[in-house]
């Protein structure tokens, strides 16, 4: 979380702008908590440029109630398959969720490799016919992000951009839906945002639980139940804090630059070793290796002494994973840096 956004949520925790309340405290039918969700999703809209023919929705039960929120609203009728490119860990969680509510099969996955790369465009067997083509645009475990949006002609490209979402600036028009996580960037746990063009809402399966029903939600505001609203609050903070610091233009900058310095580092230190495709890196995570495994353990303590928590990588992957999303200020990368050049001159 951004040091500003905490401040200002502090300042108005016990009273929200002379209400005498905290947000926490409101009925979400209030007026005050319906200016707080409407500021928020404008913004939200703004940030990403959304076209109007698309509803922003703010629902709960994370990007992985989104693997079944997304078939059970884009199959049905004549469309009953979708194919999923599996890129990391997510994707494949994604696919098998899908495979209960649909044809859901892997088009293209590179497991292979130990998810360390994209596969070839040219080698995913997409159907014509399939409802949609599901993607992770950043795979937050193995640190693999595609840097340009896939062409799936006039099939509907469904992204899990959790990891990277308000990250870089996207053309939310090649998309027919995006969801993500609140989480990773864009404000606590607890609530998920879902980007939906209009066209795709409005026929779900039988089965599909109203509150995962895009079009109910959409006619609803996203308060077809009580929402996340100290989170969907938050959301908004952060939200502001981007547009006052330049939007994601801005923060696209910042990220690229965060990430090339770590990797430049790691790439010609002789100690660290990331194996992922430098065309396929991602920006927000990235995962490392040691020089020896036997060394983990000393790296992560002394890390932690040093004020650098959580580097710990994924147990499927190994070593250590840096995640630098849009809150961690480039002065924290450069001390990650300095400290494992000197962890390195140490154990080399
Ligand atoms: C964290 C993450 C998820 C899981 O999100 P939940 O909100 O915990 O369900 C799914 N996909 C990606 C890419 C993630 O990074």
């Amino acid at each position: 979380m951004p040091v500003e956004v905490l401040d200002k949520a502090k300042a108005e925790m016990l009273d929200w702008h002379g209400s005498g309340m905290s947000v926490m405290e409101m009925s979400h039918r209030g007026s005050e908590f319906v200016s707080i969700a409407e500021d928020a999703t404008a913004r939200l809209r703004r940030l990403l440029k959304v076209p109007d023919n698309y509803s922003v929705l703010f629902l709960q039960g994370g990007a992985a109630g989104q693997f079944a929120g997304v078939p059970m609203n884009l199959l049905g009728g004549d469309k009953t398959s979708a194919d999923y490119i599996v890129t990391g860990n997510w994707g494949k969680k994604a696919v098998k969720e899908a495979a209960k509510y649909g044809q859901a099969s892997t088009a293209a996955s590179s497991e292979d490799d130990s998810f360390t790369r994209i596969p070839s465009r040219d080698a995913w067997q997409l159907r014509a016919d399939a409802g949609y083509v599901h993607y992770t645009p950043n795979e937050t475990i193995q640190g693999v992000e595609f840097h340009h949006t896939p062409d799936t002609g006039d099939v509907p490209l469904v992204a899990d951009m959790s990891s990277s979402f308000l990250s870089r600036p996207v053309d939310v028009s090649k998309f027919g839906v995006i969801y993500a996580g609140a989480q990773k960037n864009a404000g606590p746990a607890g609530i998920t945002m879902v980007i939906v063009r209009n066209d795709l809402m409005g026929e779900p399966q039988a089965g599909c639980p109203m509150v995962l029903d895009y079009k109910q939600q959409a006619d609803a505001d996203s308060m077809l139940n009580t929402p996340a609203c100290y989170a969907w609050y938050i959301c908004g903070l952060t939200f502001e804090w981007l547009e006052n610091n330049g939007g994601l233009e801005a923060i696209g900058e910042i990220n690229a630059r965060k990430s090339a310095k770590l990797y430049d580092f790691i790439d010609n230190s002789g100690f660290y070793s990331n194996p992922v495709d430098p065309t396929a890196r991602s920006r927000m995570n990235v995962p490392f290796l040691l020089a020896d495994d036997a060394l983990n353990k000393d790296f992560l303590a002394q890390a932690e002494d040093a004020g650098l928590s959580t580097l710990k990588g994924h147990r499927s992957v190994g070593g250590m994973r840096a995640s630098i999303y849009n809150a961690m200020p480039e002065a924290g990368v450069d001390a990650l840096i300095d400290f494992m050049r000197d962890f390195a001159k140490r154990n080399g």
